[in-house]
């Protein structure tokens, strides 16, 4: 297999509603949040794992072609679908091609960053928000027992950088990758980043889309 080029896709990720990728606790000290999200290490503003953007667009791209397998909750492992040539075999035994999309952390945009410090200053919010959630007890009608529970977000309206290269080699069909990609990205904003989409939370949408810096939609 010989490499021929990158191809690059950026755009902005904006949150619709309010986004929720769950870090570690341990990273914290003691009494912090139940339910933190994750945080640059250094700076401590949220951002969005690549991890997060590919484990999840593979699976609606999987669910879409119905290879997905809900119990093993193992991505497919075939090694020469269309997905597993574009994202990498499961089981690295059965891979006889190079993965071809390299997902970047997605990292919070400037504009994004200073509305968040506005209110850190004004509100003292820890660049999130923080929800406060109860599940009722159908027969009474009241909050049940142990229910309360505690969930960080990152506000609706925050914006995060997009970045994915694309590995071409020869004999590659760039635009069927872009096909897919496009794909992906459309079925990422009808359902949902993170946890919880069922009850609201991480609904996205992307904005200003390039491909090799050319526009596209999707
Ligand atoms: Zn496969």
């Amino acid at each position: 297999m010989k490499l021929k080029e990158y191809i690059v896709v950026k755009g902005i990720i904006s949150c619709e509603t309010g986004l929720r990728i769950g870090g570690s606790k341990d990273s914290l000290e003691i009494g912090a949040m139940d339910n933190p999200i994750i945080r640059h290490p250094v700076n401590g503003l949220p951002y969005v794992p690549g991890s997060s953007l590919k484990g999840k667009m593979r699976s609606l791209l999987e669910i879409k072609a119905g290879t997905y397998q809900k119990g093993s909750g193992r991505p497919c492992d075939c090694g020469s679908c269309e997905i597993c040539i574009l994202f990498g075999c499961g089981d690295p035994s059965r891979s006889t091609q190079m993965t071809r999309l390299i997902f970047r952390d997605a990292m919070i945009t400037s504009d994004s960053e200073k509305r968040l410090r506005e209110a850190q200053e004004e509100k003292g919010l820890n660049f999130s928000e923080i929800k406060n959630e109860n599940w009722i007890d159908r027969n009474t009608g009241k909050a049940g027992r142990g229910g309360l529970r505690t969930q960080e977000r990152v506000p609706e309206g925050t914006t995060f950088n997009f970045e994915m290269s694309i590995r071409i080699f020869e004999n590659d069909d760039s635009a069927q990758f872009l096909d897919k990609i496009k794909d992906g990205l459309g079925l990422m904003q009808q359902d949902y980043l993170g946890s919880s989409g069922s009850r609201g939370y991480g609904k996205i949408k992307f904005l200003n889309l390039t491909f090799n810096d050319k526009a596209f939609n999707i």
